[in-house]
Parts: structure tokens; C-alpha cells; sequence
């Protein structure tokens, strides 16, 4: 099946917003969905204009606001796969509250966070995740504001999934959307994207391959968290928190294997992420069953419409004008 649409794709020459795209209609197809059982529902900025290229449903909605319109969509049509994509300052500037909420409810929704740490489609303003000190046109001296770590913000909200993948790595990145489509709830995927215009080479120290090797903490569920050629380095324990140290210092049993199910690890993880990208850890963080918000609104109705209560709409509306229908 063909996943392309036949618009003219419109982003800057080298947006790492291209290689998410090809990964999607590369992996879209495994899924075994019908094309049209799968929306896309953006907001504002670049990676917005994501569902003109997807040979599916979207929407190109409003500043912050697709998590509230796919939420909607979420409950009204269960047969449906309903992505979210969504950039730094759409997601978590305007849309903060949108997305948190969504999360806590656990509404079926998979949300790609495009993150390239700054504004790209306003030209290059400071967003919720640059770096402290960031100079862009709207800090000339620098930014004073203490950038978001997205995982963090989304496991303290209780996500029931929280992966993350850089753009570059197509393996990586595919292994985590599939997880996050199969996932039942929320499941949000913040991608590292490189905007070469406004914010070239944010993150290319976790792409130049020695770097890589010393940086990137990949973590596998059920798996001794190991880095580094030959597992060269590991992650332990200390205290609430946990450390990198190097796996020849470290007696085997103490090293930290990961378990997805557990809050607590994953936000420790979360929290070995720094802003400077000294490490930065990929791969699910979170992954836990838990009802899901649209599922429950729907049992309220199925149960409101079977009982056919003489007394519902007094129960709703305080008066008898109400007719069940169904
Ligand atoms: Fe991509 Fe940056 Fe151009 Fe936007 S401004 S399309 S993020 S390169």
C-alpha cells in the first residue's frame, strides 16, 4: 500500500521532519490497517503539516490543540489508529496543558513530539526545550529559561507510554513507533529532530559515531542497561537515583536491568537525560496497562443507553425531555 500522498512535501531542504515521514509510510504498512482507519491530527508549526503528506485521513488543527480534537476523535470512533504529531513549542508552550492532560487520561492516542528545540515555522525563537544560554533571535544574549525534559514531563503526568528515538536512526525509530502502535492508551514519542536552518546540529553529537557510542543509553526492556562498544559502560544506582559508571568498575549484579512497567526507573532514566546531551537515553521508558479514558466514556454510554433509565434525563439535564435512542 502506498502511504504517500501526492502533495508536494514542503520543508526546508535536510528537515529531519523528512526522514520521520519516510519512516512513517515505510512502517505504517506492517500495521495491517486500512488507509483510511488512520488519522493524523497536527497543530501548528513544521511537523504540522505532516498529515498533507500521509495518503491517510489528518487534520491540520489549531496552535496546541490536536491532542483535544484527537481525544474527541479518540472517543467517538474506537476502529480508529489516531496519531498526533505536534512539535516543542506547539506541544509544550501553548498545547502544555492539552498534552498533560491527555496523558493522564490515557486517552488512545500515539503523539510524536518532534523536538528540534527551538520555533522553526516563526524563525527561530527560543522554545520550552532549548538549552539554557541558547542564543536565537529572540535571546540575543541568551535564554534564561530552564528548557522541559518531555519524557519527565510526561512520566510525572503517569503517561502509560513514553519512548524516545533521534531522527537519524531509522531502526531505533521504527522499533519505538511500533511499540507505540500497539500500545493501548496514551503513548507519546519525543523524536530528536535536527532543524538545519534555525538550529542546525542540535544534536549532532549523539550522531557522530564515537560520540554516539559514549552518549546514547539505549534501553531494552528486561535487559541489563549496558552502553558503549562492547558494554563498556553501565547504568547503577545511587541513592533515589541512578549513575553511569564504567561496567569493568561494577559488579555484574548491580547493574540496573530495565523494567518499563516501573515509574520510578523509568523517571530516574528520564532524568539522566541532561540538557547539554552529556547522556541521553532512547528507547521505551514506560509501558503499563491501565484503562484508558476512551474506553471508559464509552462503557458510561453503552451502560446509559442499555439500562434506559425512565428517570436519565433528569439524571442529565434535571428535566424529562430526554429520549434514549438505540
Ligand atoms: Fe524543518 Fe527547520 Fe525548515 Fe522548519 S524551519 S521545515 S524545522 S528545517
Amino acid at each position: 500500500r502506498d502511504y504517500k500522498s501526492d502533495q508536494e512535501v514542503r520543508w526546508c531542504p535536510g528537515c529531519g521532519d523528512y526522514i520521520v515521514l519516510n519512516t512513517m509510510q515505510s512502517f505504517l504498512p506492517s500495521l495491517g490497517l486500512k488507509r483510511e482507519n488512520i488519522v493524523f491530527v497536527s497543530g501548528i508549526g513544521c511537523s504540522s503539516r505532516f498529515p498533507y503528506y500521509m495518503n491517510t485521513y489528518g487534520m491540520h488543527s489549531i496552535h496546541g490543540r490536536a491532542p483535544a480534537i484527537a481525544s474527541g476523535l479518540a472517543v467517538a470512533r474506537p476502529d480508529l489508529s489516531v496519531w498526533v504529531v505536534t512539535g516543542d513549542g506547539d506541544a509544550l508552550s501553548i498545547g502544555g496543558n492539552h498534552l498533560i492532560h491527555t496523558l493522564r487520561r490515557n486517552v488512545n492516542l500515539k503523539i510524536l513530539l518532534f523536538n528540534n528545540r527551538i520555533y522553526g515555522l516563526t524563525k527561530g525563537q527560543y522554545s520550552p526545550t532549548s538549552e539554557e544560554g541558547k542564543v536565537t533571535k529572540s535571546t540575543p544574549i541568551g535564554s534564561v529559561d530552564h528548557p522541559f525534559n518531555p519524557v519527565s514531563l510526561a512520566l510525572g503526568a503517569e503517561a502509560s507510554f513514553v519512548g524516545r528515538a533521534l531522527d537519524s536512526d531509522k531502526a531505533g525509530l521504527t522499533s519505538v513507533l511500533r511499540q507505540a502502535a500497539e500500545h493501548r492508551g496514551s503513548a507519546l514519542v519525543e523524536i530528536y529532530q535536527n532543524c538545519p536552518i534555525f538550529n542546525d546540529g542540535a544534536f549532532d553529537v549523539l550522531k557522530d559515531a564515537d560520540e554516539a557510542q559514549r552518549r546514547i543509553i539505549n534501553v531494552v526492556d528486561g535487559e541489563p542497561i549496558r552502553f558503549g562498544r562492547e558494554g563498556e559502560y553501565c547504568v547503577t544506582r545511587e541513592g533515589f537515583g541512578l549513575t553511569v559508571a564504567k561496567s569493568a568498575d561494577v559488579d555484574a549484579s548491580d547493574i540496573v536491568v530495565h523494567d518499563a512497567s516501573d515509574l520510578n526507573l523509568s523517571f530516574a532514566l528520564s532524568r539522566l537525560s541532561t540538557q547539554d546531551l552529556t547522556h541521553t537515553v532512547t528507547g521505551v521508558f514506560r509501558r503499563a496497562d491501565r484503562p484508558t479514558y476512551d474506553d471508559g466514556v464509552r462503557a458510561q454510554v453503552n451502560e446509559a443507553k442499555a439500562a434506559k433509565p425512565a428517570n436519565l434525563s433528569k439524571l442529565l439535564h434535571g428535566k424529562d425531555t430526554w429520549t434514549v435512542v438505540g
